[in-house]
């Protein structure tokens, strides 16, 4: 499984040609090919989950900007993470006569419903960044390969503990480490990839014994943290340093996202650590927002995963342009992301760690921030 999805990857690009062998999404595509080329200025629906994390508006603002360069004309919505609000905002695109819909799902599961009303509309649907589950009227997926976001946070950790070097040979330190781990919302598709590519690398060593998640609390559900939220991680870890940690330490905390790596660290640092005698334990993250960053240059949180936003837009409205025009877009995989009703041909771009030793040239010297921005 795990091969077959690498060799998807190293595959590379692949032309959506090859997914002739794919009926269902077929279908679909060939339903909305039949279809009149939509007329210039054609609407195109964009919702998004929230504007509390900062990669989103980054997104929304990159997806409007570049359909509009291509006269394309686009409603953008944000809502809050609340799921009705979300349910009404693709209904309402759907009225008003919307061509496309562009969905960053709060709930995977929760927009059966309105698909199937876009479907019966002829309305091509691509899931942005995280999987719309149980439908089958999603017709592609734009996102970053997800297992390997959640491995390269274990690879960090790994190299934050001195397990490991960075260019993956093992390191001089032995352990035992004591780690805590968290995982994203359990209703985003992407957070079980990135909790189970983590794992992939973590569980030898908590096998042998190198990395000790003394708490006990290894599975998904147990650590996962609803909506993204960084106040109930915040909570969480300071309920496990209550708990599990008088007279112990923390040397490692496997986060999945940014939001939650400060709500660790603001519950780590009111329980005494990140002095010179109780430095920080080591701390990863995802999507290299601002203050997170900041946090790295200050020797606080220790990485983060950059997915470069602006790549994920290009992807999506290249995909968007394609369908509307009645063509088939550029896909690179095939076989991994299975929405609980079908595979559906999907773009994954690839996510880069960064840490102190690379954020400038990843982060400044690509153009993503400026050096104001991170001082
Ligand atoms: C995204 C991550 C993000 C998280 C919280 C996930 O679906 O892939 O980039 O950190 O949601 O917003």
């Amino acid at each position: 499984m795990k091969l077959a999805r690498l060799a998807a990857v190293a595959g590379s690009i692949v032309l959506a040609t090859a997914l002739a062998a794919c009926g269902s999404s077929e279908k679909t595509v060939d339903q909305n090919a039949g279809a009149a080329t939509p007329a210039a200025g054609s609407l195109v629906g964009v919702t998004m989950p929230t504007k509390s994390s900062e990669r989103w508006i980054h997104d929304g603002d990159n997806i409007k900007s570049a359909l509009e360069k291509l006269g394309y004309s686009v409603d953008l919505q944000y809502a809050e993470n609340d799921i009705p609000t979300q349910v009404n905002q693709i209904e309402n695109q759907i009225s008003k006569g919307a061509k496309l819909l562009v969905v960053a799902s709060i709930d995977g599961t929760a927009l059966t419903t309105q698909l199937q009303e876009a479907a019966d509309n002829k309305i091509p649907v691509i899931s942005y960044d995280r999987l719309i589950r149980n439908s089958p009227n999603v017709d592609y997926y734009a996102t970053f390969d997800n297992f390997t976001v959640g491995v390269d946070q274990a690879n960090s950790l790994l190299t934050g503990l001195g397990l490991k070097n960075a260019d993956g040979t093992d390191g001089t330190a032995t352990g035992q480490f004591n780690i805590e781990l968290f995982a994203g919302s359990p209703d985003d598709n992407n957070a079980t990839f990135f909790f189970n590519g983590a794992m992939s690398v973590l569980k030898p060593y908590i096998d042998k014994g190198t990395l000790v998640v003394k708490s006990g609390q290894t599975d998904f559900t147990t650590v996962a943290i609803l909506r993204w939220d960084p106040a109930t991680a915040q909570r969480r870890m300071e309920d496990l340093l209550t708990s599990t940690y008088s007279g112990a330490k923390v040397q490692g905390v496997l986060s999945p996202y940014d939001g939650l790596s400060i709500g660790i660290l603001s519950a780590l640092k009111s329980n005494g650590y990140g002095t010179a005698g109780q430095p920080y334990p080591i701390v990863t993250g995802q999507d290299a927002e601002v203050a997170s960053v900041k946090s790295i240059i200050a020797g606080e949180q220790y990485s983060t995963v950059y997915k470069d936003t602006r790549q994920l837009a290009d992807v999506t409205v290249k995909m968007a342009d394609a369908v509307l025009k009645g063509a088939k877009p550029e896909v690179n995989n095939t076989t991994d992301y299975d929405n609980g009703n079908k595979v559906v041909p999907s773009f994954l771009l690839q996510p880069v760690v960064v840490d102190k030793n690379n954020y400038q040239k990843v982060l400044v010297d690509s153009g993503y921030y400026t050096a104001d921005q991170l001082r």
